[in-house]
Order: structure tokens, then C-alpha cells, then sequence
């Protein structure tokens, strides 16, 4: 494209490092091309595809953007990003990135406000990659997740090849990305022997199947059991241990009975439980547990031997927390 505009080959490179190591994203301020270049790519190679059309601030600093990628066939293209700066002294220096792989979601559990409209499309390798340098302008970034909106799984070609720019162009180590999943056992046992870098998050929210169906229905008639089986098979391929996400819906999820049934599915497992308390959202039918129920949860699973965190989300106040991102664009 430079040379086409009058350019050199090199100041093809001359972008491609301003962009990726120095996070420059307006060629106005690339001093390495010429003016008259300069406008010509502005004019006829946009350095960003997306527009900011909302940010939203929340009081712990977590920073909430709404990007949208230009509506196909009438439906918002508009997803979420979410910039959540270091917690503590002694904690990562840089900020954690959530990401989103697609625009609404399929999978429509029904605690979360994400899949509420249903799948508009997936997000193209460079969508998501543009998330990562939006994120970064805000404040450099020590990891990411992709747990934004949509199964990153139903839109894996493309955010393999985003995360393969992430890593490779942008700096974050291997490890230093998640990728969060309902887990979709014949896809996992097919994208483990690639030893992708990221580490593998599951979205499991309950050991009793018949429950799982209505809280994970994408993955209706799945067992647990096999499920948990393609995660072993993960973790003997790549060495990685996974996590294991499981959403606290009060009374629903947070019983004695799920913590010890829990406990005996994952019992000499290598892996981590990470509890999330319920993030409310609209017309939600479900409610957040106490913070004595929380405690009740995770005692019940570490007294049993179980590697148990709980995940308090930030965000909540600015509707940034996990399951609280919508398109609002489309809501409305
Ligand atoms: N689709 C992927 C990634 C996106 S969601 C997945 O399901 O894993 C990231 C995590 O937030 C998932 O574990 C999801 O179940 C959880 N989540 C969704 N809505 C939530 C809510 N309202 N409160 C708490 N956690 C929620």
C-alpha cells in the first residue's frame, strides 16, 4: 500500500513499528513518512477499522470502551472492551485487557447479558487485535483475557490469529494471555496438539449435567464427563493446567451439595477453581450470593483438597464486570 501511494517498501516497516512497538495509531504523528504519504494512508488505508462510540469510566479506574466495527445486514457491529489497571502494589505492574472474540454470543446462558441478542457475527482477526492496541493506548497491559463477549472456541481461526500478533508483535508472553470457554471437548482435544500459548479457562458453573444444560445451553447434552476429560487431555498435551470458572448464583449454585459434588468431579485434578459471585444484570432471574455464602463455597472446596480463588470482578459499578457487557448500540 505505501508503494501504491507513492511510498517506499520501507516505510511499510516504518508503520508496522510505530503501530505495534510505540502504539502510535494516527499517522499525522508518524515524523518517519512524508506528509503528502501520510495523508494518502489516512485517506485510503485507515489505521483502526472500529470507532469509540462510548467510554466509560468506573470509580476503581476500570475503563469500559465501546467499539464499533460497522453494522452488517441492519446488526450492530459494536463490541466491548474493558481496561482494568493493577490492583496493588506487588501485583502485575500493567493493566489486565478483556477482550471480546464476537459480536453478541450463541451460547445464551442465561446469567449473562451477552448472549441476550443472540450472534451477530465474529469479530475478524484484526477486530480483535484492534482491541489490544485501544487497550494499550489506555495504559500499558500485563495480560489479557478473552472473556468478553462471545465463545472465543466459535470464532477460533480468527482469534488464534489475532493472539499469534498479540504474542509475537505486541509483547504478551506466552501465559500472560486466558482464553476463556464454554469448553467444547471435540474442539479442545483438536487445538490442543497445536500447544497453543494462552492458558485455558472453562466455563463449567455446576458438576450436576442436567443443571449445566440449562445454565451453559450451547452445550445441552455434553456431559460434564467428557468435558472434563478433553481438559485432562489438555493438560497432559500442552502441560498447562486449567481453570475452571464457575459463576455463584445464589441458591442456585452455591449449595453444600454443588461444593461437594464439585470437589469429588475434580478430585485429583491438577487445576484451579475460580469462583465468580453473580455480577447482576437486567431483568436477571438470579441473584449474587452473600459473602458469607461465597466464604461457605470456598471453604467446602479447599477443606476437600481443591486449589479454589475467588474473583470479586471490578467493573460492577460502570456495568463492565463479567456477564454485564452488552451491545447497548443494538439494545436499545
Ligand atoms: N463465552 C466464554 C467467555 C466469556 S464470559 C465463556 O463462557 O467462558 C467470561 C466468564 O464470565 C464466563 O465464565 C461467564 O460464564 C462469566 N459470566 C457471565 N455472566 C456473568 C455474570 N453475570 N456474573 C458473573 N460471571 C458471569
Amino acid at each position: 500500500m505505501c508503494v501504491e501511494l507513492g511510498g517506499k517498501a520501507f516505510h511499510a516497516k516504518v508503520v508496522r513499528g510505530e503501530v505495534l512497538e510505540r502504539g502510535v495509531l494516527d499517522y499525522a504523528k508518524m515524523t518517519g513518512l512524508s506528509k503528502p504519504l501520510r495523508d494518502a494512508l489516512t485517506e485510503r488505508a485507515p489505521l483502526l477499522a472500529g470507532t469509540e462510540v462510548a467510554r466509560s469510566t468506573s470509580r476503581d479506574g476500570t475503563t469500559k470502551l465501546l467499539i464499533d466495527f460497522g453494522a452488517v445486514e441492519g446488526r450492530s457491529g459494536a463490541v466491548e472492551t474493558v481496561h482494568i489497571p493493577p490492583r496493588e502494589l506487588g501485583g502485575p505492574k500493567g493493566a489486565t485487557l478483556c477482550v471480546s472474540s464476537q459480536v453478541g454470543c450463541a451460547v445464551r446462558c442465561p446469567f449473562c447479558a451477552s448472549g441476550k441478542l443472540g450472534l451477530a457475527r465474529n469479530l475478524e482477526p484484526h477486530e480483535i487485535v484492534e482491541q489490544y492496541l485501544r487497550g494499550r493506548a489506555l495504559g500499558n497491559l500485563s495480560r489479557s483475557v478473552v472473556m468478553g463477549i462471545g465463545e472465543p472456541l466459535l470464532n477460533f481461526p480468527n482469534v488464534s490469529a489475532a493472539l499469534d500478533v498479540v504474542h509475537d508483535d505486541l509483547g504478551l508472553g506466552a501465559r500472560k494471555v486466558t482464553v476463556s470457554t464454554v469448553g467444547f471437548p471435540d474442539r479442545l482435544r483438536q487445538i490442543a496438539p497445536r500447544k497453543p500459548r494462552f492458558q485455558l479457562a472453562i466455563s463449567l458453573h455446576t458438576p450436576f449435567d442436567e443443571q449445566r444444560d440449562e445454565l451453559v445451553p450451547a452445550m445441552k447434552g455434553v456431559p460434564i464427563d467428557d468435558v472434563l476429560s478433553a481438559a485432562d487431555f489438555w493438560f497432559e498435551t500442552t502441560g498447562r493446567e486449567v481453570t475452571y470458572e464457575y459463576v455463584l448464583l445464589a441458591g442456585v449454585t452455591d449449595t453444600p451439595e454443588h461444593a461437594r459434588r464439585l470437589a469429588e468431579r475434580l478430585r485429583r485434578r491438577r487445576c484451579t477453581v475460580n469462583l465468580i459471585p453473580f455480577n447482576p444484570v437486567s431483568d436477571s432471574e438470579f441473584a449474587r450470593p452473600s459473602s458469607d455464602a461465597v466464604d461457605r463455597m470456598f471453604r467446602a472446596l479447599t477443606e476437600r483438597g481443591i486449589v479454589a480463588t475467588v474473583r470479586w470482578s471490578r467493573g460492577v459499578g460502570g456495568g463492565a464486570a463479567c456477564g454485564q457487557l452488552r451491545i447497548r448500540a443494538n439494545a436499545r
